[in-house]
C-alpha cells in the first residue's frame, strides 16, 4: 500500500498523533493535550515546531479534526490515509494479535473496559472519531496485551481462587506488548536470526516500566499483571506492594479509590523522592546531595534487578537483556547500577560502551566475556503503524 497511514493514542485527556509517509518514514506527530477544559491545546511537530488552536474545551473529535484539518491545510495529508492504527491498551484474552475493526471488535473493547477503565473507553473515543472522519478507511486495532496472550497459565495465573479467574478474568494480562514486541523484532534482525528462535529479557522502562521474558519468540513472562500497575517501581505507580496494604490503610480510614489513586499517581520515584517522577530530574537532584533521590534511584535499580534475575527462571537461554524507554535508552546510571547487581548471572557492562548508549556498537554496551545487553531504542508507533498497513492492504 502506498499511502500515508495515520496512528492515533488517545489518553484521557491527550491525542497522540503520529503520520507516516509512504515508505514508512514519520512525516508528523502531533500532541493534543488538557482535552475537555478551557486549557485544551495542540501542537504538530514537523522539521519545526507549531501550536495550533482548539476551541475551549475541545473533546477528543474535535481534537483530532484539528489536527488533521492542519496536516491537510499544510498539504501533509492530501487525500485520505490508507489505513488508520490506534493503540489500545486491553484486549483481554479476545485478542492475541491487531485486528481490522469491526462492530465485533468494538463491542469486545467495551467489553473489556471493565478491565482497563481509564484506558479502554478513551481509545474508543478515538477510533469513533477517526471512523467519523474517514468512514471508508480501515481502522485497526493494536492491542498492548495481545503479545502477551502466549504467557503459560502457571505465568499468568494468581493464587487466587479458580473462579475469579473463571468468573471474572483475573489473571495476569502483561502491558507494552508492543514495545517488547519491538525489541524482539530488532533483536532478531540485528542477530540475523528468526524471531521464533530468539530468547531475550526485555526492559521497557519509561514512565511506565515492565520487564518480559522472551523465549523463542513467545513472550513466557512479564511484570504487569491484571492492571499496569503491578511489577517494577515506575514514575508515579508504585509495582508490587504487599495485598494486606489495602486492608492496613483502609482501617488508617483510606478509601479504595484514594488508595488507587495514591498508587498509580503518588507513588514509584516520586512517592519515594517527594519529588519528581522524571529521572533525568531525580539523577540531577542525587548529584546535588537529596537523598531521597539517591534512594528512590537504588530501589528503582535494585527491583528491577531482582526482576531480571526472577525472568531467568523463565529462559533456556538469552540472546540479550535490552533496556528501551526514555530511561532504559538514556540513563548510564541506571543500567549501571542495575548490571552491577547482576555479575552472578554473568551479566557486565563495559563503562564506555554503556556511557555511549552502545552507539557504534549495533547497541552492544556488556563486557567481553558477559552475556550480552543492548540499548535499543523502542518504536512502538512504527509498529502499529506497520500493523494497520498490513492490514489495511488486506483489507481493500
Ligand atoms: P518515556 O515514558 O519512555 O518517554 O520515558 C520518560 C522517562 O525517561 C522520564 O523519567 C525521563 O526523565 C527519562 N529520561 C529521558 N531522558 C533521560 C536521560 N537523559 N537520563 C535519564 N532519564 C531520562
Amino acid at each position: 500500500m502506498q499511502d500515508h497511514v495515520l496512528v492515533v493514542n488517545c489518553g484521557s485527556s491527550s491525542i497522540k498523533l503520529a503520520l507516516y509517509g509512504p515508505e514508512d518514514r514519520p512525516i508528523a506527530s502531533a500532541l493534543a493535550e488538557n482535552l475537555g477544559t478551557a486549557e485544551a491545546r495542540a501542537t504538530i511537530r514537523t522539521n519545526e515546531k507549531t501550536a495550533i488552536a482548539l476551541p475551549d474545551h475541545s473533546d477528543h473529535e474535535q481534537g483530532l479534526a484539528a489536527i488533521i484539518d492542519w496536516l491537510e491545510a499544510n498539504r501533509m495529508l492530501q487525500s485520505a490515509p490508507g489505513a488508520v492504527g490506534h493503540r489500545v491498551v486491553h484486549g483481554g484474552e479476545r485478542f492475541s494479535e491487531s485486528v481490522v475493526i469491526d462492530e465485533a471488535v468494538t463491542d469486545a473493547i467495551e467489553e473489556c473496559a471493565d478491565l482497563a477503565p481509564l484506558h479502554n473507553p478513551v481509545n474508543l473515543t478515538g477510533i469513533r472519531a477517526m471512523q467519523s472522519l474517514y468512514p471508508n478507511v480501515t481502522q485497526v486495532a493494536v492491542f498492548d496485551t495481545a503479545f502477551h496472550q502466549t504467557l503459560p497459565s502457571h505465568a499468568y495465573l494468581y493464587a487466587l481462587p479458580r473462579h475469579w479467574y473463571e468468573d471474572w478474568g483475573v489473571r495476569r494480562y502483561g502491558f507494552h506488548g508492543t514495545s517488547h514486541a519491538c525489541m524482539l523484532q530488532t533483536l532478531s534482525g540485528r542477530l540475523k536470526q528468526p524471531s521464533r528462535s530468539t530468547s531475550l529479557i526485555s526492559a521497557h522502562l519509561g514512565n511506565g516500566c515492565s520487564i518480559t521474558a522472551i523465549e523463542q519468540g513467545q513472550s513466557v513472562d512479564t511484570s504487569m499483571g491484571l492492571t499496569p500497575l503491578e511489577g517494577l517501581i515506575m514514575g508515579t505507580r508504585s509495582g508490587d506492594v504487599d495485598p494486606g496494604l489495602f486492608d492496613f490503610l483502609q482501617r488508617k480510614g483510606l478509601d479504595p479509590t484514594t488508595i488507587n489513586q495514591t498508587l498509580n499517581r503518588e507513588s514509584g520515584l516520586r512517592g519515594l523522592s517527594g519529588k519528581t517522577n522524571d529521572m533525568r530530574a531525580l539523577e540531577q537532584a542525587s548529584l546535588d546531595g537529596d537523598e531521597h533521590a539517591t534512594v528512590a534511584i537504588e530501589a528503582f535499580c535494585f527491583r528491577l534487578a531482582r526482576y531480571i534475575g526472577a525472568m531467568m527462571a523463565s529462559l533456556t537461554h538469552c540472546d540479550g537483556l535490552v533496556f528501551t524507554g526514555g530511561i532504559g535508552e538514556n540513563s548510564v546510571r541506571v543500567r549501571e547500577k542495575t548490571v552491577a547487581r547482576l555479575a552472578m548471572l554473568g551479566f557486565t557492562l563495559d563503562p564506555e560502551r554503556n556511557r555511549s548508549h552502545g552507539d557504534g556498537q549495533q547497541g552492544a554496551i556488556h563486557a567481553d566475556g558477559s552475556h550480552p545487553v543492548y540499548v535499543i531504542p523502542t518504536d512502538e508507533e512504527g509498529m502499529i503503524a506497520a500493523d494497520a498497513r498490513t492490514l489495511g492492504a488486506q483489507n481493500v
